[in-house]
């Protein structure tokens, strides 16, 4: 598919082609483990075992790879395991520097899992630039960054992060999971990989969990292809199917999740019961001026201080659109406790040096209409 079709063309369009024996529209769904072959050792079109190549997968690999401006998609099972398969790149002594308030299972699955395997983890406020370039050493191989961040939305400048590591010749991996590539494509801004955890916004329908990883580097590409087959960590074809329908829908999606989250977020903002909106696209967040510059939208993702866990624990319970559940990014609103929930994992000092109070309540704002969510709202914060 041509590199100059525009972000909602590509969403429907790129990495498919009409099915050769019927010209179905939709690329079918692959449910088979093995392949025939017709003569020993020239198997059909590559194709041997379904943990290393399967068709439905290949379509959605090169869709969202052209959605992140990238020529390489390389999926996994979760969001989780493509974070997994991007460190089992490296080798024990190997120093990774990582944004602190990365996703609650990032820093448990460093922290609790990698560092047993001889990898060195330090993370830091990448907010300042600065402090992500003073904690580089001789042996730093990595530096993992998510933004905005969940649930605080602080975000990191990629351009200059991405000048750093290049002066250092460190490699960078963002989680664009909260921002999605509608809103935020960091390999144009000097990224190596973007990672997701498709489960959220790529899918969108609150109905697969699964990963992905985008790069523009072959050498990191047939890493990551060669982990896919030596790991095993793979998404089923049913599940990769429904990922590609729900990349289709993306920039429509992504339109009116960006339309939903500011109206709420102003909203909020409004408000003299809450005392901190957590928002990018809100003049008072403290970098407003590098998401205008990075991103394209805000996302439907706001986090909000209500002072107590009392009160918090009253409004999660008490809103009926904004169902009371962990995750985010799909069409569907809900509404989530970070420090009891998602972000549970993370040692309390940890929670309360970035922010992640007792009062924090984080919201995935979907795509009903708007009004109907903020009743919702109103209600629930009036009880
Ligand atoms: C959910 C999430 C993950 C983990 O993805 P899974 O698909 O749940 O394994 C990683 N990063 C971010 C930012 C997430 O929101």
């Amino acid at each position: 598919m041509a590199k100059s079709q525009r972000f909602g063309t590509l969403a429907i369009h790129a990495g498919q082609e009409p099915e050769e024996t019927t010209g179905a529209i939709m690329p079918p769904i692959f449910q088979t483990s093995t392949y025939v072959q017709p003569k020993l050792g020239e198997p059909k079109g590559g194709y041997e075992y379904a943990r290393v190549q399967n068709p439905t997968r290949e379509a959605m690999e090169r869709n969202i790879a052209a959605l992140e401006s990238g020529t390489h998609g390389m999926a996994f099972a979760s969001g989780m395991a493509a974070i997994g398969a991007i460190v089992q790149r490296l080798s024990a002594g190997d120093h990774v520097i990582y944004e602190e308030n990365v996703y609650g299972g990032t820093h448990r699955f460093f922290d609790k899992v990698m560092r047993r395997f001889g990898l060195d983890f330090t993370a830091v406020d990448s907010s300042d630039a600065q402090r992500v370039e003073d904690a580089i050493r001789p042996n730093t191989k990595l530096i993992h960054l998510e933004t905005p961040t969940n649930p605080m939305m602080k975000l990191s400048d990629l351009r200059v992060i991405a000048d750093i590591a290049a002066r250092h010749d460190v490699h960078i991996v963002v989680d664009n999971t909260f921002a999605s590539p509608y809103n935020q494509r960091p390999l144009e801004l000097g990224a190596h990989m973007v990672v997701h955890s498709s489960t959220k916004y790529l899918n969108g329908h609150s109905d697969v969990v699964g990963g992905i990883v985008v790069t523009n580097d072959d050498d990191i590409a047939e890493e990551l292809r060669f982990l896919q087959k030596a790991a095993g960590a793979v998404p089923g074809p049913w599940d990769a199917w429904l990922v590609l329908r729900g990349t289709k829908t993306l920039d429509v999606r992504m339109e009116r999740h960006n339309a939903n989250g500011a109206r709420v977020a102003e909203y909020l903002a409004g408000r003299d019961d809450i005392d901190r909106v957590f928002y990018p696209g809100l003049a008072d967040h403290p970098q407003h001026a590098l998401a205008k510059r990075q991103m394209k939208g805000f996302t439907g993702m706001i986090s909000i201080e209500l002072g107590s866990l009392d009160r918090a624990r009253r409004v999660v319970q008490k809103t009926r659109l904004f169902s009371l559940a962990e995750s985010l990014g799909g069409v569907e609103s809900l509404i989530g406790h970070p420090a009891i929930m998602t972000h549970a994992s993370v040692p309390k000092e940890m929670r309360d040096r970035m922010g992640i109070s007792d009062g924090l309540v984080r919201l995935s704002v979907g795509i009903e209409d708007v009004e109907d969510l903020l009743e919702d709202l109103e209600q629930a914060l009036r009880s």
